[in-house]
């Protein structure tokens, strides 16, 4: 998906911390009160949103897969949203290609002026160029985590929504085309990642749009991640950085967000900070003992489905939904 330009240091001792964060509500009858325990994000289904994605096969661009996840997806977020955007686009890549793309965006409360973006990419790499074996370094991955996981959590972020209004406006927008950057052997310049953020943030699916602020979300389905502090997202906005990582720490979290920075990664946020009038921060789990700085499967055959932790998804979707419900 992205490049690496620098990596800091840091390396810590695991703790697994995993809270779970239930809403109450009281509601009043005639004569009896009853407390009645309203669901909160739900880990199991998010990691389902993950697993249906992945089910689909790698969501390659030119793919029947791609095109079938379009759908699915596109029908998912018209199940929660109040309005929901296609943005069919055309994505011109490094090596000459172009495919037929598109942007999904998911909106609550599209009338309200004061708006959230929650972001993650949905298309999945075409080639394992990060395999250890050779032989693969041209098989599409399945981007369990690289794509679907970031996606799969914002879909219960939806379902959530949906039952429970936000005060608010929300708009959840799936980039096409995130991961069709140069292979590693080849080192193409030019801006060959996040062609679909690009796009969107020159070409928003309302004219004139804008938003108070964006999250994007990319690799949270890591076991036991570490979500540092990226430092575009420092760079950028690096007050909205310590109030999700400050929310997260309340919520118990804190073995998860790290107040360490983080590596500087060209992922979508760094284009939508780029081109759009509002600042996007990049939630994306960091481990500079990897060698990559990312998970040790990244860009491999290995990114499936077995490699993803739900406990992971439901610290992020937790950290979203309090995010959005203290605005
Ligand atoms: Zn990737």
């Amino acid at each position: 998906m992205l490049r690496i330009k620098t990596i800091f240091v840091l390396l810590v001792g695991a703790v697994l911390l995993f809270s779970a964060c239930d809403r109450t509500k009281k509601t009043q009858t005639n004569t009896t009160e009853t407390t009645v325990t309203l669901p909160a994000f739900q880990n199991d289904s998010a990691y389902a949103f993950v697993k249906a994605q992945t089910d689909f096969g790698p969501r390659a661009l030119g793919s029947e897969a791609h095109e079938n996840c379009r759908v699915w997806l596109l029908n998912k977020l018209r199940e929660y949203c109040d309005t929901v955007y296609n943005q069919n686009f055309t994505a011109k890549t490094y090596d000459g290609k172009s495919w037929p793309c598109a942007n999904l965006v998911g909106s609550f409360g599209p009338e309200k002026a004061k708006r959230i973006v929650l972001a993650a990419h949905w298309d999945s790499r075409p080639f394992a160029d990060h395999d250890p074996n050779p032989d693969y370094r041209d098989t599409p991955i399945d981007g369990a985590n690289d794509g679907a996981s970031g996606v799969g959590v914002l879909l219960e972020v939806a379902r959530q929504l949906h039952e429970n209004q936000p005060n608010v406006g929300v708009d959840i927008v799936f980039f096409d085309a995130e991961d069709y950057g140069p292979k590693e052997s080849e080192r193409i310049p030019g801006d060959w990642w996040g062609l679909g953020a690009q796009y969107w943030a020159k070409n928003p699916h309302i004219q004139g749009y804008t938003a108070d602020y964006g999250i994007l979300l990319d690799m949270v389905g890591t076991p036991n991640a570490r979500f540092l502090q990226e430092q575009f997202s420092m760079r950028d906005a690096g007050d909205l950085v310590r109030k999700v990582w400050s929310t997260a720490y309340e919520l118990g979290h804190g073995q998860y967000f790290q107040n360490k920075p983080g590596g500087v990664i060209t992922d979508d946020h760094y284009y939508v900070n780029k081109y759009a009038p509002f600042k996007m921060i990049d939630i994306i789990h960091y481990d500079a003992a990897s060698g990559t700085g990312f998970d040790p499967v990244w860009h491999t055959t290995n990114d499936n489905i077995q490699n993803i932790d739900k406990n992971t998804l439901g610290v992020v979707g937790t950290t979203l939904l309090q995010v959005i419900k203290n605005e």
